[in-house]
C-alpha cells in the first residue's frame, strides 16, 4: 500500500483535539518522581537524576537515519526512518546493543532537535520514524511528536519496545 493510501496517523486527531499536548504534558511530569516503568526508580530525573536507565531529562539519540536492514513491511523502498535511543531499563548482560544501551551511548537532545531529526527522516523519504528502545524516554520522544506534527510530521510511527 502507498502512503498515500494510508489512513492518517491517530497523533493528529490527538494534535487537533489538544490531547496530544495533553499527554505529552502529564508524562513528563511522571520524569520528576520517575515510574516509567517498572524499576520505578523515583528518581527526580527533571534535576538531572538518572536511574537504572541511566537518562536524565534529556533523551539521547545515538544515531538516526533510514534503515534498510529492517523486516521488509517497515523498510519499504526508502528505508524506515530510525532513531536508536542509548540507555535501556532493561540492562540486559548479553545486549546485542550493549555499546548503545548500557554505556550510554549518544547525544543529548531537547525535544525540538528530536523533532527536527524526524522531520528530516520523513524529508528523505522514510516510511515511517522508528523508535528503538524509546521506553524510557516515552515523555520526550511525545514531546518532540508534538513539535513535529505541528511542523507536518505525517508519517507512522513504530516503537520497538524492550519487555519491562
Ligand atoms: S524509566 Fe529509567 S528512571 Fe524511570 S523507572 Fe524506568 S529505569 Fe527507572
Amino acid at each position: 500500500m502507498d502512503e498515500t493510501e494510508m489512513p492518517a496517523p491517530s497523533y493528529l486527531s490527538l494534535l487537533e483535539n489538544g490531547e496530544l499536548q495533553h499527554r505529552a504534558v502529564e508524562a513528563e511530569e511522571y520524569l520528576s518522581s520517575c515510574v516509567l516503568c517498572p524499576r520505578e526508580c523515583k528518581a527526580d530525573r527533571l534535576s538531572g537524576k538518572t536511574g537504572v536507565c541511566q537518562i536524565g531529562a534529556r533523551a539521547r539519540v545515538a544515531s538516526y537515519g533510514p534503515h534498510l536492514g529492517e523486516e521488509d513491511p517497515l523498510r519499504g523502498r526508502r528505508g524506515s526512518g530510525t532513531i536508536f535511543f542509548g540507555g535501556c531499563n532493561l540492562r540486559c548482560q548479553f545486549c546485542q546493543n550493549y555499546d548503545i544501551s548500557q554505556v550510554p551511548a549518544g547525544v543529548e537532545v531537547e525535544p525540538v532537535r528530536l523533532a527536527e531529526i524526524m522531520l528530516e527522516l520523513q524529508s528523505v523519504g522514510c516510511h515511517n520514524i522508528n523508535f528503538v528502545s524509546p521506553t524510557h524516554v516515552v515523555p520526550q520522544i511525545l514531546m518532540g511528536l508534538l513539535i513535529a506534527a505541528k511542523a507536518g510530521l505525517r508519517l507512522p510511527l513504530v516503537l520497538q519496545h524492550r519487555g519491562l
